[in-house]
């Protein structure tokens, strides 16, 4: 599984300033949200300078790159593709027309009705240069902006046009714009240094910069940059919000605070739930690396059970392993895991990982700790089974594809030769969470989304709740 993307934004009240090493640092810390590609965009006072090519953060910088780009006023972007090949073309931020100028955009998320709006937006007369569905939030601004030249009424065009999920950050001369969809569904927060504003998609970036976490981008909100000062308009509101759990599960950083939340506390709360629902007297118990290890440890705290490491993750396989196709992820767990033998042998062993998406990872690891000399892998799983696709910006698997689907959780146990296997509960994950159940997406586990998807049922029809409330 991978995430679509991680964003940020900064404003210096100092106009000396050159913030794009700062948004440099910034990407460093939200490498994990996507490796495909990087790039930052710059207002120097005249025009927007961008720099953005394939490859991971530090591939795609150098200090001759940073120092090109000057000016006090920036923003930033790491990519994963979903919607839209993985291509040069797509990498962001990606630069519209605006007057004699450019407006630049980045974005995490998913627009579902990308396609219609481009249709729509072409019949109109304007011509595309990407299949991203951000060039479609981009050109949906600029046009609103042509017309009103009022941000805060372009941004509620998106608010109102768009559907899915999105956490996007715009450069607009000197200053930063940002918005966060009426659902909440990927993170945005804002943060301060003594002379910046900070905008990101977690609070890791914000801790990178040595600066103050000031909150969360509330669902439907705007957050407008400009000189170091930021102001926040809420132009719209959902009932129920549907913040994505699969941020607490896995894509989000364990030291990034989510919506009051650290992540940290969160995970080390499945891991006791899961010690709770699936209790098993068992030798020790051990974490797939590295997103199993929160977990494992809150299944140590609460059974009792000795924490021991039973393998070791190769941390310098680079992009390979997050690319997509079926040979390279096969290759990939190979290289990637190695089994610490004497943690292993004769042992009944607890396994925590995140999630099991189709299967084949989770065999080979079984396989691989067995053929280490364990006696017995019991399988514990930080997620509900995941039973359907994500259509807003998480990069998972076809329905197909996923062993939950088409499977019991006995039939999941044999495919991935466990001794037994145990996934945690709907309720235990909120529990964990601590964010009511609904006004969390738990689309791909329930098969119920919280907006429309054409063929696949919608929580919002089910609530009758069918429209934001612009204020
Ligand atoms: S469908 Fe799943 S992965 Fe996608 S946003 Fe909802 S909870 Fe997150």
């Amino acid at each position: 599984m991978q995430d679509k993307c991680g964003v940020v934004g900064i404003s210096s009240e100092d106009p000396c300033r050159n913030v794009a090493k700062s948004i440099y640092y910034a990407l460093y810390a939200l490498q994990h949200r996507g490796q495909e590609s990087a790039g930052i965009s710059v207002y120097d006072g005249k025009v927007v300078r961008t720099h953005k090519a394939m490859g991971l953060v530090a591939e795609v910088f150098n200090n001759s790159r940073i120092g090109a780009l000057e000016g006090p006023t920036g923003i930033g972007h790491v990519r994963y593709s979903t919607t839209g090949e993985s291509a040069i073309k797509n990498s962001q931020p990606i630069l519209v027309k605006y007057k004699d100028s450019s407006v630049a955009i980045a974005h995490n998320g998913n627009l579902v009705n990308a396609g219609k709006l481009k249709e729509e937006l072409e019949a109109e007369g304007e011509v595309f240069h990407s299949t991203s569905d951000t060039e479609v939030m981009a050109r949906l601004f600029v046009r609103a902006m042509l017309e009103r030249e009022d941000p805060v009424e372009a941004v509620r065009t998106i608010m109102r046009k768009a559907v899915g999920s999105y956490s996007v950050v715009l450069l607009m001369g000197n200053t930063v714009i940002a918005a966060r969809d009426p659902l909440g569904i990927k993170p945005l927060c804002v943060g301060k240094t003594d002379s910046d504003v900070i905008i990101a998609s977690e609070s890791v970036a914000i801790d990178t910069l040595n600066g103050t976490l000031v909150r969360d981008v509330r669902p439907g909100e705007m957050v407008i940059a400009r000189d170091g000062d930021v102001r926040f308009y809420q132009l719209s509101r959902y009932q129920c919000p549907a913040h994505c759990v699969f941020e607490y599960i896995y894509f989000s950083r364990p030291d990034s605070i989510m919506d009051g939340r650290l992540v940290y506390d969160v995970r080390v709360r499945i891991g006791a739930t899961l010690a709770e629902e699936y209790p098993y007297d068992a030798d020790t118990v051990t974490p797939v690396p590295d997103s199993g290890i929160t977990f494992a440890i809150g299944y140590h705290q609460r059974s009792d059970i000795k924490y021991r490491e039973c393998l070791m993750k190769n941390r310098y396989i680079g992009r390979t392993f997050i690319m997509p196709g079926q040979e390279m992820r096969e290759i990939a767990v190979k290289l990637k895991m190695n089994t610490i033998r004497p943690n292993i042998e004769g042992k009944r062993i607890i396994m925590v990982d995140d999630s099991i998406v189709r299967g084949t990872t989770s065999r080979r690891i079984v396989d691989m700790v067995k053929s280490a000399g364990a006696k017995e892998v019991h399988v514990r799983i930080g997620s509900p089974p995941i039973l359907a696709p994500c259509y807003m910006g998480i990069d998972m698997a076809t329905r197909e594809e996923l062993i939950a689907a088409h499977k019991t959780v006995a039939g999941v146990e044999a495919v991935i030769n466990a001794d037994s296997l145990g996934y945690i509960s709907h309720e235990g994950l909120v529990r964990a969470i601590g964010i009511p159940r609904d006004q969390l997406c738990m689309g791909c586990l329930t098969g119920v989304y919280p907006i429309e998807i054409p063929g696949e049922v919608c929580r919002l029809a089910q609530t009758k709740i069918t429209e934001y409330i612009p204020e």
